[in-house]
This record gives C-alpha cells, structure tokens and sequence, in this order.
C-alpha cells in the first residue's frame, strides 16, 4: 500500500473534527477524496502531509509514518495545497528551483525535470518573469510543476481543479492519468467536483462529519446508494450524505 490511513482522530477543542478514519491507497491508484463541506477533507489532508498532528491514530506513505519519519514519508509526496504559499517575488524558474533545494536536489540535478514539465504546462516562456504578474491558472500550473519534479510517488492534491479554465483542467486530468497509469504514481485528490471524481478516480472514499461513510468504485457506489445504473454520481452522493431529502424539502418551500 502506497497510503494508509489508520484509524486518525483530530479535535479542535471539544469538537471532534475526525471520528476514526481509516482508508488505503494502492501504488498507481487515482483516490478521489469526496464529502460536504466541513466534512474534515482539508483536516485529513493536513495531516497526511504532515501539516498538523492527529489527536490519535496514524498515516503511513510508503510505508513511513508520517509522525515517526516525517522527512522519509514527506520525501515521497508532492503535495498541492488549496491554497498554496508561493513567493511572488521570485521568477517561476527561481520558485522551483528552490523548492527542488528543499528536496535535495541541486539545480544541475533538477533542470531536466523543471525544463520538461514547464514545457507541459506551457509556462516555459514566462519561466523569468515574476510570479507577481502570473494569472490565478499559472499560479495553479506552477504550484502543480512544484509537486512533481523531485519524483514523488504519490501526490496529495486538495481540490485540483479549482479556479482552472476548461484546457487548464483538462490538462491535470490528462496528467494525473498519465502519471498513474505510466509512471505507476499514486494520487489522492480531494474534490467537489463529481464529474472529475466519476471521470478519473479508480476508487471514491465519501466521508461525512468525520467519518468514512461510503468507499468504493463508482458502481459499487451506485449499488450501496441503491441507484439506477444510468444516475449520476451527484445524486448517489447526495443520497449517501442524507442531503438529497434536504435539498427536496427545501426546493418544495421555494
Ligand atoms: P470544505 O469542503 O468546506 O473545504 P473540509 O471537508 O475540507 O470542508 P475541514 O476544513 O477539514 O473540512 O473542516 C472539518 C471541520 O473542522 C469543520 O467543521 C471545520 O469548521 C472544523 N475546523 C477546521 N479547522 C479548524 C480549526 N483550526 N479550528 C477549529 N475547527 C476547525
């Protein structure tokens, strides 16, 4: 197993924030991460990447815990955060270059890697200009060019495709797929969007209040949720988180 997940707590004072999760991903596997807001998706994530300590429990990438031997289990994720921490007075060049540094690697070592996937993410020709002046989808493109190119096996990504326009998505998609089924990396990927979930993930973990309440391939979802083949992941989702009553009620009263 390239993630495991073991039973993790958090509390945020007295509120219980997670109540017991555990999952496992699969070296090569697409994991979607799906739940409401406030769900405890962001938590989960903050810890798999070593952000903020569980109140109990564990989480092992590649084997390594993440509490025991953070710097070995940091050392095989790349991580894009919903809302990461860029230093827009350097060039995007300069930007990854120094975060290959935090990884190791000397710039000789690293070129490569950033030369080919400035290329990918058509932001080679704007590689010497100042972050400063990048749009919101260059910012999101370079953030993705960081997590890859110190050859993580598995990446960790809190809502990919927030804010990109339809090639800018597109392009992650076709990405995260290549890397997976290429290149045998893992990627866990928390999301809103259920047509990315349906249309990428092998295996959807639904998690609800802090809990796992539904895991598995989209069929398999389907059946638990009791829904016809033909229905979309939407409705099966809503059905699972008890929301689809809810949302009936309330357009009755509109
Ligand atoms: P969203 O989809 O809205 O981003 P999420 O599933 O990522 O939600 P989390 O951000 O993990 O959810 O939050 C889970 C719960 O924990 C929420 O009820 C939130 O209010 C609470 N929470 C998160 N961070 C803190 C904090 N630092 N202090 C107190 N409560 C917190």
């Amino acid at each position: 197993m390239m993630l495991e997940i073991i039973n993790l707590r958090k509390k945020y004072g007295k509120f219980e924030a997670l109540k017991g999760i555990s999952l496992s991903v699969k070296k090569g596997e697409i994991y979607g991460f799906l739940g409401p807001n406030g769900a405890g998706k962001t938590t989960t994530i903050k810890i798999i990447t070593g952000l903020l300590l569980p109140t109990s429990g564990d989480v092992l990438v590649g084997g390594f815990s993440i509490l025991k031997e953070p710097l070995k289990a940091k050392a095989l994720m790349g991580i894009i955060p919903d809302r990461p921490f860029i230093y827009e007075k350097l060039t995007g060049r300069e930007f990854l270059t120094f975060v290959g540094s935090l990884y190791g690697y000397t710039e000789k070592e690293i070129t490569r890697e950033i030369d080919r996937y400035l290329e990918i993410f058509e932001l080679k020709e704007w590689q010497n200009e100042l972050i400063e002046s990048y749009s919101h989808g260059m910012k999101q493109r370079l953030v993705m060019v960081a997590a890859f190119i110190h050859h993580p096996q598995i990446i960790i990504v809190d809502e990919p495709m927030v804010g990109l326009d339809p090639k800018g998505a597109r392009l992650i998609k076709k990405t995260f797929w290549k890397l997976a089924r290429e290149r045998g990396i893992t990627i866990f990927m928390s999301t809103h969007s259920l047509e990315v979930a349906e249309e990428m993930c092998d295996r959807i973990g639904i998690i609800d209040h802090g809990e796992l309440i539904a895991e598995g391939t989209v069929d398999h979802l389907r059946k638990l949720a009791g829904s016809s083949v033909s229905e979309r992941l939407e409705d099966i989702f809503l059905r699972l988180t008890g929301e689809a009553a809810f949302i009936e009620e309330w357009t009755e009263k509109i």
